[in-house]
């Protein structure tokens, strides 16, 4: 058996009842095959990827907190230090019901190389905890967040482990746990990154996810002779994700025409509407029946159905397994040019291996979601120097990243022979950067 095989099976082995961990693995080390393969024996000898798929560390944690009925409640938190080869463990904390530990793992090891692919000095981690935010009063939320944060400061600081947002995880949560950190710790540093602009936050951090996903989409379009302007595109989610690749989106020329929220879906002809969109989402953390309602002239669908409309890009902006093989061919069907990933593994195996075999330009989330993790290490670059840069300078930056991010990704697949595959590329290309850091620190 190949040493990428053996891997791959002790992982499953070992971490029973962690599909997607399973899964991330299979992805990254199925494309790392070739160069792995070119050097198995030393490769085998210092166990090296034994070491890339065991977290350095990782904590699990009880998070008691008191709810407006004075009932104690109980969740479960974590934070998985995966790698710190080339930098402090970086990645955000996800607060979803469905959060178990190989959730995380997944996020986790993804993370690894996604923050490589940054060009930025950050390791891979990831964080979070069963709590649904969905329904909860902002004294519930806080008391959770205080909760989390009183046990989780034991283990990050701006040097050693710097979480973030992520599903669930927005700006009011970064501001209670930072202020839990502060009154714990007594140490006013950059621990964490999505802050607010009044206390160290950084100026497009913000919109960074979704306007990075947007630069890459349309870089890698160039690559490949196209332009993105006049394209239609479909959207999933309405997050801190989707609704600034929407609007990125219509900046340059595109038209969005659809966006989801857990319960349903919109298709709007016109192209979605970001304002109304926000003030649905972010103002009065609403459902998107209150779309239509506002905009009689869009449709709203209960269930899933973004990938059943006829659009030239897909961008999943939801979450992990939510483009499956059946909407990869309804895509296809419908001619749809290309899939760019704005969560984390949102296409699963089967649909980004069908959607490559078709042709269809597939740019994986480690790339194309780059964008917010590198905002977020310029934020830590900005608290290191005790300043702050203006939106166009950051903005400015972010391009760059994901422009360097597209050519670093289409060279390391033409290096191998794999011309046009930004899976292979993505991951190659982020490896070698962390394996070249390990191989340089010893065991
Ligand atoms: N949660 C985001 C991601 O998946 C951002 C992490 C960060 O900014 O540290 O990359």
């Amino acid at each position: 058996m190949s040493y990428v095989d053996e891997v791959i099976e002790a992982v499953v082995q070992k971490n029973p009842a962690e599909p997607e961990f399973h899964q991330a693995v299979k992805e990254v080390l199925e494309s790392l095959r070739v160069v792995v393969e070119a050097n198995e024996e030393k490769f085998r000898k210092d166990a090296l990827l034994e070491r890339l798929v065991e977290p350095e560390r990782q904590f699990k944690f009880r998070v008691p907190w008191v709810d407006d009925k004075g009932q104690v409640q109980v969740n479960t938190g974590y934070r998985v230090q995966f790698n710190s080869a080339i930098g402090p463990y970086k990645g955000g904390l996800r607060l979803h019901p469905s959060v178990n530990l190989g959730i995380i793992k997944f996020l986790g090891f993804e993370q690894i190389f996604k923050n490589s692919l940054t060009g930025l000095p950050i390791g891979g981690g990831k964080g979070g905890s069963d709590f649904d935010p969905k329904g909860k009063s902002d004294r519930e939320v806080m008391a959770f967040c205080q909760s989390f944060m009183t046990e989780l400061c034991k283990y990050i600081g701006a040097d050693t482990d710097v979480p973030a947002g992520d599903i669930g995880t927005g700006a009011r949560e970064i501001g209670y746990m930072f202020g839990q950190y502060k009154r714990i710790r007594g140490v006013y540093e950059g621990v964490l990154t999505g802050k607010g602009l009044s206390y160290g936050g950084s100026l497009a951090r913000t919109e960074a996810t979704g306007y990075g996903l947007l630069y890459l989409t349309k870089e890698i379009l160039k690559l490949n002779g196209k332009d993105i302007k006049g394209m239609t595109a479909a959207v999933s989610g309405s997050g801190n994700v989707a609704i600034y690749a929407i609007q990125k989106a219509h900046q340059l020329g595109a038209k969005v025409v659809t966006c989801s929220d857990s319960t349903g879906w919109i298709y709007d002809p016109e192209g979605i509407d970001v304002a109304l969109l926000k003030d649905i989402k972010e103002v009065r953390r609403a459902r998107l029946t209150e779309y239509k309602k506002a905009k009689p002239g869009a449709e709203y669908h209960e269930g899933k159905g973004v990938w059943s409309v006829k659009v030239d890009l897909a961008l999943p902006c939801a979450t992990q397994n939510e483009l499956q093989l059946e909407d990869a061919k309804q895509l296809v069907e419908n001619g749809c040019i290309m899939v760019a990933e704005g969560a984390n593994m949102p296409t699963t195996m089967e649909a980004t291996e069908y959607l490559q075999e078709k042709g269809v330009i597939f740019a994986p989330g480690k790339a194309a979601n780059a964008g917010g993790v590198a905002t977020s290490a310029l934020e830590m670059s900005q608290n290191s120097e005790r300043l702050s840069w203006s939106f166009d300078e950051v903005d400015e930056k972010l391009q760059g990243i994901m422009a360097s991010i597209a050519n670093n990704i289409s060279d390391a697949a033409k290096k191998y022979g794999f011309e046009g595959n930004y899976v292979v590329g993505a991951n190659i290309a982020g490896f070698e950067k962390v394996v070249d850091a390990m191989n340089a620190q010893g065991i």
